[in-house]
């Protein structure tokens, strides 16, 4: 089908980006060297050599483009997303303009599961899913908003993740979708952690059973590395992959350097590593069409190890006899997937941005760079606003 031509176009494309020979000849000069080619880096490449007329050189010390957001066909020929499932919901008409040029859209409302004892219920917290859980005849708002007061546990102020949950449903309900999940993923108690994380997760009174709310929620028709790989694709950027920043930092002259990898990196660690929270990914296919009901599953249970099982052909639509999972398993260690939202962390973060922000001629953009739990439009909506600022700068620069 479509998606799998497609797809296979940009695996042969791929490879050859990744293959050494045909890396970009070095130029002796560039306007700006990007450091990662994520949502960041990408779109700030993208901006200022379309827009700003300005050469750039982007380089990944992976051996591809796209991030996290990277996708490939895997050996079973199923599109899969490398670094676990990415799903694209905005509410900003702007984010999602800005992208259409690059990509066509397969519209996708994001289903999630939540697997309790023998049951899979919905996730987030809903009318269906205390009616499963509890054997209830809840029939309308009111029904449900009586049954969670009855339950929930008043919480002033509500400052950590246990307590955003806990006033809203109750310790029960908490302790069976929230308390395990998240000392699993984080590595720490809810009650550590700030309220912003859990509070990602609503809980509803309707029977709407879609994870997220947005406006716009759609999958890049051919994936998110081809929409990545026309972002790039312009003779005024080069591309250099399997390359740390630190060797080539002095080999290509830059005016401007825009930096979307870990700050406290770029900082040689100097007030100690900002704490990140890592995944491992465990990929797998099976020999049946399908192994479960919806893309996501999660596993609250903080008896078994992993958090949750995605199954990609739900998110891409693509039809196959077989059909390809990845299961997530926390880490300590491994590649910086999260910022970890807490008091401590935010401190010795404004450490490092105020040495950031004293730094000549460096952007610091996306999510390692600014150490913030952001999503894919936030990290493309951040990457605009930083472009439109430079360019400002540049004007003023200009008319003096
Ligand atoms: P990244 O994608 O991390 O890109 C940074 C790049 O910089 C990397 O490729 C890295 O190799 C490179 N780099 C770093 N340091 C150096 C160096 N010294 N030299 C060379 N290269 C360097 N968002 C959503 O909107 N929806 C989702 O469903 C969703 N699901 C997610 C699931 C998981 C498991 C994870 C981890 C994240 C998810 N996100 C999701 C968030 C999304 O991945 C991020 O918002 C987005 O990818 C961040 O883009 P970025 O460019 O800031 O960072
Ligand atoms: N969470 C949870 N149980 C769930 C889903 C989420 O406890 O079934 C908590 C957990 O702390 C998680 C956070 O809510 O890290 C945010 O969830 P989200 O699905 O947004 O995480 P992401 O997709 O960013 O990993």
């Amino acid at each position: 089908d479509a998606l799998v031509d497609a797809a296979i176009v940009l695996r042969d494309k791929h490879e050859a980006v990744v293959s050494p020979t045909s890396w970009p000849a070095a130029r002796e000069r560039y306007d700006v060297m990007v450091v990662g080619a994520g949502f960041a880096g990408a779109v700030m490449a993208e901006r200022l050599a379309n827009d700003g007329g300005k050469r750039v050189l982007v380089v990944d010390r992976r051996p591809h483009i796209a991030g996290n957001a990277f996708d490939h066909l895997d050996a079973a020929g199923i599109l899969i997303h490398q670094y676990g499932p990415h799903i694209f919901h905005t509410n900003s008409t702007e984010i999602v303009d800005y992208l259409s040029q690059f990509t066509d859209w397969r519209p996708y409302e994001h289903r999630v599961l939540a697997q309790v004892g023998t049951q899979q219920v919905p996730m987030p917290i809903n009318r269906t899913t205390l009616n499963m859980l509890y054997d209830l005849d809840l029939r309308g708002d009111a029904d449900v908003d009586a049954f969670l007061a009855s339950r929930a546990e008043p919480v002033d102020p509500i400052r950590t993740s246990a307590d955003v949950v806990v006033s809203k449903v109750g310790r029960e309900l908490y302790e069976t979708f929230f308390r395990g999940y998240t000392r699993k993923q984080w590595g720490m108690d809810p009650s550590e952690l700030d309220k912003s994380v859990t509070a990602r997760v609503p809980t509803r009174t309707d029977t709407d059973d879609r994870y997220f709310t947005d406006r716009f929620q759609a999958m890049p028709a051919a994936g998110y590395t081809a929409m990545f790989e026309r972002m790039l694709d312009h003779p005024n950027i080069d591309v250099l992959l399997d390359v740390d920043y630190t060797a080539v930092r002095d080999v290509y002259p830059h005016d401007h350097l825009v930096f979307t990898g870990p700050i406290d990196e770029y900082f040689g660690h100097r007030y100690g590593p900002l704490p990140y929270r890592s995944l491992r990914f465990e990929h797998r296919t099976e020999d049946t069409e399908w192994h479960q009901p919806v893309a996501v599953v999660n596993y609250p249970d903080e008896d078994v190890p992993y958090t949750r099982v995605t199954e990609y052909k739900h998110l891409t639509g693509q039809t196959a006899s077989r059909t390809s999972l990845t299961t997530e398993y926390p880490s300590a260690t491994g590649d910086p997937y999260y910022p970890i939202p807490r008091d401590e962390n935010q401190a010795l973060f404004k450490r490092y941005e105020a040495l950031a922000l004293a730094e000549h001629n460096v952007s610091f953009v996306g999510r390692l760079a600014t150490y913030r739990y952001y999503n894919m439009d936030q990290v493309v909506g951040q990457a605009l606003a930083t472009y439109r600022r430079l360019d400002a700068a540049s004007e003023r620069q200009a008319m003096t």
